[in-house]
């Protein structure tokens, strides 16, 4: 079938679509549309084939029901009966808007629409396009998600016809939605309410209007025996292709896990995707790094959260890392949709970056010129099975100078460069616990010791190789000498990457025991 494609601008309603659409609608087709939460796929909900060709398009299974959407506050006693006395409140309050209040069925509607349920979900989206297309199909569309069962629901129009294309009759092509996950839903058959679905609705603000509520238990901890009380919330939901998983810590924390898990994962040739935010962005330096939004309004974030896991599909990843969001606000709805996609895989943050003794290692010579950045240049050359930061300082640095240029030369001979350096004096700021710190010198470490209170990460490059080859130094002598000092530092630092693997390998066995 084609799939009729019709731009249309929410400040300027073309009628003549509309009344294209719904009449489509009330011929029992399918068009999906743009509302406020996701895009929506539209169908008559008082039509049971209608129901059946939604399942089909959708990939669908049966039993999971669909979301009535009205325009008219007065047609909900056309579709529900026995409506507790609250319902006006929160309507006053909440619609039209990203509530779904579930209540006891009328006749009127089919088994087929409600999943075989006695109990019907009903919303009043505030989009203007979602309300003329419902008025014109007579009142009452059911609009499940318009994507393919399992996939992340559509926040525009090409994601839909992405899933759609070629299955449904048209597209009403609204542009980007606004808030970007499907509607709270809160069932209002039990005393007191219960929220089956975390949405941009939160708890807090419908118990201001109407005193308390619950939550369904089985959306609070992932090991609940029980099932979900939205057929839907049990299925596995929003999932991008590659595995995704969620690293949960403090924020530094996180970002510290995820830049190591990149870059093992890039080490062994397998990139990973990484879900990042506009603040933790220039973090990551390995990986496909996609921005959600911005920590400083989560409402972005949830407006970019299926946008990116589609996005994600695009790439050739097996594993996506996300960092993980405050579940307060609408933070609860973003962290309950990740969950869902990720199938309830976490990573403890802290797991991965206790692993890491040293983040840093820094190399101290007399004067930063020579045989201190060589060092740092030859280890960075060095497959190592954790990133840290490499540099070198020196004791006594009067002013920035670049490196010595027979060192430069025998650099160059190994392919590999002094020509960025720039020498630097070590002070207080080099003494952090993370920082491994290896001095060419004896005096160089004995001056560190006393001058910074006995620090014990300080160390010689011999002593921690535990080689006491001398390291000559080769200032002011022709550059044979160089060349002779180059060969001592490649041996020791090369002793030195097979230890500082065997700390991150050592550290990670004794971990697994
Ligand atoms: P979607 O329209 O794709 O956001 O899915 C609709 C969601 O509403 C699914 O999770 C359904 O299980 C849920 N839902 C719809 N009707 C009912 C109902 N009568 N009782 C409980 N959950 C429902
Ligand atoms: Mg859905």
């Amino acid at each position: 079938m084609e799939t009729k494609i019709r731009k249309i601008d929410k400040n300027q309603i073309d009628e003549n679509i509309i009344n294209e659409a719904g009449e489509l609608l009330k011929q029992g087709g399918l068009v999906a549309f743009p509302t406020e939460t996701v895009y929506g796929l539209g169908a008559d909900a008082l039509q049971e084939e209608a129901a059946r060709r939604t399942y089909e398009a959708k990939g669908r299974p049966s039993d999971n029901p669909l979301i009535i959407h009205i325009a008219d506050y007065e047609d909900l006693r056309e579709i529900a009966v026995n409506i507790p006395p609250e319902t006006d409140m929160l309507a006053a309050h909440f619609w039209p808007g990203p509530l779904t209040m579930i209540f006891e069925k009328s006749e009127a509607v089919p088994y087929e629409t409600t999943g075989g349920l006695d109990t019907v979900a009903v919303r009043m989206p505030e989009d203007p396009v979602a309300q003329a297309l419902i008025r014109a199909a007579g009142g009452f569309v059911s609009a499940p998600s318009a994507n393919t069962s399992g996939r992340p629901s559509p926040t525009e129009a090409e994601h839909v016809l992405e899933d759609l294309g070629g299955k449904i009759d048209m597209i009403l092509d609204g542009g980007a939605v606004d808030i970007g996950l499907e509607s709270t839903i809160l069932d209002m058959t039990v005393i007191p309410p219960m929220i089956l679905r975390p949405g941009a609705i939160t708890m807090d603000m419908i118990e201001e209007v109407i005193g308390p509520v619950r939550m369904d238990e089985s959306l609070i901890s992932a090991d609940s025996a029980q099932a979900p009380k939205a057929p839907g919330m049990k299925y596995r939901h929003y999932a991008p292709n590659a595995e995704l998983i969620i690293v949960e810590g403090d924020l530094r924390e996180e970002i510290l896990a995820i830049r190591q898990l990149a870059f093992e994962a890039d080490r062994k040739g397998h990139p990973v995707g990484i879900i990042a935010t506009s603040e933790t962005l220039p973090f990551y330096k390995y990986g496909v790094v996609k921005n959600v939004g911005t920590r400083e309004n989560e409402k972005t974030i949830a407006r970019g959260l299926y946008r990116v896991l589609r996005e994600f599909d695009e790439e050739n990843i097996d594993t996506i890392y996300s960092e993980s969001f405050a579940g307060q606000g609408i933070g609860e709805a973003i962290m309950n949709r990740l969950e869902k996609a990720a199938g309830h895989l976490h990573i403890p943050a802290a797991d991965v970056v206790k692993l890491q003794k040293y983040r840093r290692i820094t190399f101290v010579s007399g004067t930063d010129s020579a045989r201190g950045p060589m060092a740092a240049e030859l280890l960075r050359h060095c497959d190592l099975a954790q990133e840290y930061v490499i540099n070198s300082r020196g004791m006594v640095v009067l002013f920035p100078e670049p490196a010595n240029q027979k060192a430069e030369a025998i650099m160059k001979s190994a392919q590999m460069t002094l020509e960025d350096h720039s020498s630097l004096q070590f002070d207080e700021e080099d003494i952090q616990e993370d920082a491994l710190i290896l001095t060419i010198e004896e005096s160089q470490k004995e001056k560190i010791l006393s001058e910074y209170g006995h620090p014990d990460h300080v160390f010689t490059l011999n002593e921690y190789t535990e080689d006491d080859t001398e390291i000559p130094d080769p200032y002011g002598k022709p550059l044979t000498a160089y060349g002779e000092c180059f060969e001592v530092l490649n041996r020791l630092i090369k002793k030195l990457a097979v230890k500082l693997n065997s700390l991150t390998e050592e550290e990670k066995w004794q971990e697994e025991q």
